[in-house]
């Protein structure tokens, strides 16, 4: 948890956060950016390497045409322009991991700008701007622990130099630790959904630097801001934005004044530290790269990637709520995937009733699933099995207790639900018809006033019939043998 909270609620409440946040999404291109080598995660360090990402004098980069289809994917799915020309940029600085001296990314003119998410804010909708989506190569990975003779030695491990990033970064639109929170969470969907990353925070595949000031709610003007760099889950940026927030104003309030600077944020101590004055633009000496052409993205090349658009988590989640029935609550838990979300719509499609799958799949299926720590794709039923056993409720050939019994043998023996089906002899639940018309008879006596209404007009009593019905036989009976006899009873 973030530590310190020694501000007081009145003093916070004087003070308006203001959060931009710069993200980086490692591209699952098999090569990497300027060269051939592999992007393989966890080889042997400095195996993939070659003369172009070791920064060898007179090696030329060649950019990766997929890298550049990737980035464009998401920056359509992020509502950006895309630029018809951008241009490659060098970004000079010195870090060991940085053999060349310099980083190539994009500067003035980026692939694309001016995109937007839309976050769920307090039950409304809020619009995050995004100022722009950047391609970049990403630098090596310095191990300061973890290898032979790792004693105040540090060892650089150069897979990771030249692997294409995509830097996504947006304006500082955010006004509250939840709403970066929320911001975070469309946007890893929304590239989960294109499918150009993995978005493996632990393989450092998205990586979020936070940018934060405050400032006395009703002023115009933006506080200083720090940067907290690398936070590795969105959990921590969450506590680091919360911590840096009552930093800078248990500052301004001391009447002292916030550096701008990158901080480290320590998640077991919940709380950040300064690490280097912040570089400006200007110290990066930036300049077109010489040894690469403006990057043209034209109409017709567009078109393409844009074909190659998938339908987005929000425009699915609509269309879903209105093809199925389902509620958006539903429609939530169905698509934090798209496999999840394809696998329910082609089990929705074959079943006779959309909102009884879904039901099934939350209720039936994900509990279990998480129980016994199994991913969607690792389930014993397949979505074909949770269509036969919703059709068969559906039916009324078994009860919701008997698919519950059946799912547990599933999970049981690990098998699909139509080999247990099979395998149990195809159990039909109970049209034993003699103990169910003892039960209307004793419920009809009981309740001479439902039954006036009911001879009276009032159909829809039949319901509470049914429901009482149903209840006694412990949710055993065949609901729709209950509707046949309590209407020939009743209408007799
Ligand atoms: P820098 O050059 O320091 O990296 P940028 O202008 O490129 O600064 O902005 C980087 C990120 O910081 C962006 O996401 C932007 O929205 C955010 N940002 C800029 N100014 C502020 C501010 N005063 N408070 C909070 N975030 C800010
Ligand atoms: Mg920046
Ligand atoms: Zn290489």
């Amino acid at each position: 948890m973030a530590s310190t909270p020694t501000v007081s609620g009145d003093i916070l409440a004087k003070y308006e956060p203001v959060i931009g946040l710069e993200v980086h999404v490692q591209l699952l291109t098999a090569s990497k950016i300027f060269c051939s080598c592999s992007t393989r995660f966890g080889d042997s360090p400095n195996t993939n390497v070659c003369p172009v990402c070791l920064g060898l004098p007179g090696a030329l980069p060649v950019l990766n045409r997929k890298a550049v289809e990737f980035a464009a994917l998401a920056a359509m799915a992020l509502e950006c322009r895309v630029n018809r020309v951008s241009i490659f940029a060098r970004k000079n600085y010195f870090y060991p991991d940085l053999p060349k001296g310099y980083q190539i990314s994009q500067y003035d003119k980026p692939l694309a700008e001016f995109g937007f998410i839309d976050i769920d804010v307090n039950g409304g909708k809020k619009k995050i701007g995004i100022t722009r989506l950047h391609l970049e190569e990403d630098a090596g990975k310095s191990l300061h622990e973890g290898f032979a003779d790792s004693a105040h030695k540090t060892a650089i491990d150069l897979n990771r130099t030249g692997v294409p990033l995509a830097e996504i970064v947006s304006e500082p639109d955010m006004r509250s630790a939840e709403e970066a929170y929320e911001y975070l969470t469309r946007l890893k969907e929304i590239i989960l959904y294109t499918g150009v990353s993995d978005c493996n925070m632990e393989e450092g595949s998205l990586r979020c630097d936070a940018n934060i000031s405050v400032r006395p709610r009703g002023q115009k003007e933006f506080g200083t801001k720090t940067e907290v760099k690398n936070v590795n889950s969105f959990r921590f940026v969450k506590q680091a934005l919360e911590y840096e927030i009552e930093r800078h104003i248990e500052v301004l309030e001391s009447g002292g004044k916030i550096a701008q600077e990158s901080r480290l944020y320590n998640s077991h101590e919940g709380r950040t530290y300064g690490m280097r004055s912040k570089e400006q633009a200007h110290d990066y000496r930036y300049f077109p790269e010489p040894d690469l052409l403006p990057l043209v993205v034209d109409e017709k090349w567009q078109a393409a990637i844009r074909a190659s658009l998938p339908e987005l988590p929000e425009a699915r989640r609509q269309r879903m709520i209105k093809e199925y029935g389902i509620t958006a609550g539903d429609a939530h838990t169905l698509t934090l995937t798209r496999a999840m979300a394809d696998q329910f719509e082609s089990a929705a499609r074959g079943a006779k009733n959309p909102k009884r799958v879904a039901n099934l799949v939350q209720s039936e299926l994900l509990g279990r699933l998480k129980a016994q720590g199994l991913e969607l794709d690792q389930s014993p039923i397949s979505m074909a099995g949770v269509t036969t056993s919703a059709d068969l409720v559906e039916s009324g050939a078994i009860s919701g207790k008997m698919l519950k019994d059946l799912y547990d043998l599933c999970f049981d023996r690990a098998q699909d639900f139509a080999a247990v089906y099979e395998a149990e002899g195809r159990p039909e639940q109970s049209r034993d018809t003699s103990s169910l018309e003892k039960l209307a008879d004793e419920l009809i006596a009981a309740n001479p006033k439902q039954v006036e209404q009911y001879r009276a007009g009032k159909k829809t009593m039949i319901g509470f019939f049914v429901g009482q019905v149903m209840k006694a036989s412990k949710g055993q009976a065949n609901p729709q043998l209950v509707n046949e006899i309590l209407t020939k009873k009743l209408e007799g």
